[in-house]
């Protein structure tokens, strides 16, 4: 066994398969002949064999070749477009509707979810951010949860924190329309429609309910049928009730 190897932190990165540790230094295989990100899925080799370079430049001077499968060669261009794309954190927690999933962009609160399953929210999320970076972080959303949840169990007024708001225009005239429809009260899609000044866009409005990624907080909830039914809710018709009815709406 090469103690002076398997001793070395780098060692131990490098059986974790650290993709934190890409970048920060290279290993060669002797035998193979090639060198290798940490990360890469190939084998373990054998320590004897292994030798670790700073940089992909040193690797290839001391003779190896860049592994097919992880690509050593290309990892700056790579975290050049990874660099590029954008990081959306989120954390899920239990509200009075449910299971919640709140999302966090840089500019502020891009998702509210609501569903029973977590696999099914982040899933739901990765779907409505698919060019995004998506990373569970409960530190770093502890304190935006808290103040979703609040508003969750007690949503009167307009949410405070900052929303990312992202749609299409017509979705975003839709999305502020709703939200001048108060705690209590309820607005039919034709209603919502006429308030725009396009009476015939009746399912493009409800096409917009549906879309709306901040549940609550855009209170897509408060729109019904013209004759009162309660009709469908993205979260589901029972939280579309429950919340109605916690507003005295109903
Ligand atoms: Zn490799």
């Amino acid at each position: 066994m090469n103690s002076t190897i398997t001793n070395d932190p780098r060692w131990r990165r490098m059986r974790k398969r650290d993709t934190n540790a890409d970048g920060t230094f290279f290993y060669s295989v002797k035998t193979s002949g090639v060198y290798c990100l940490p990360s890469c899925k190939s084998r373990p080799a054998n320590p004897e064999n292994v030798a670790f370079h700073p940089s992909s430049e040193e690797a290839r001077q001391a003779g190896f070749r860049p592994c097919k499968r992880c690509k050593p060669d290309q990892f700056e261009q790579q975290k050049g477009k990874y660099a590029m794309r954008e990081t959306i954190q989120y954390m899920t927690r239990e509200s009075s509707l449910g299971l919640t999933l709140v999302a966090l962009s840089d500019k502020g609160v891009c998702a509210i979810l609501m569903d029973d399953s977590v696999h099914t929210l982040t899933t739901d999320l990765k779907a409505r951010f698919p060019e995004a970076i998506v990373k569970h972080n409960d530190a770093a959303l502890r304190e935006t949860a808290d103040a979703v949840c609040s508003f969750i169990d007690q949503p009167k007024g307009r949410f405070t924190e900052k929303l990312d708001v992202r749609g299409t225009e017509f979705q975003r005239r839709v999305w502020e329309q709703l939200l001048r429809v108060p705690a209590g009260k309820t607005a039919s899609y034709t209603e919502v429609a006429m308030a725009l000044g396009a009476p015939n866009a009746v399912r493009a409005v409800a096409g917009a309910c549906a879309a709306n990624a901040l549940a609550v907080v855009i209170p897509c909830h408060r729109v019904v049928k013209s004759d009162g039914a309660l009709s469908g809710y993205r979260w589901g018709v029972e939280r579309k009730r429950r919340l109605l009815e916690a507003e005295g709406a109903r």
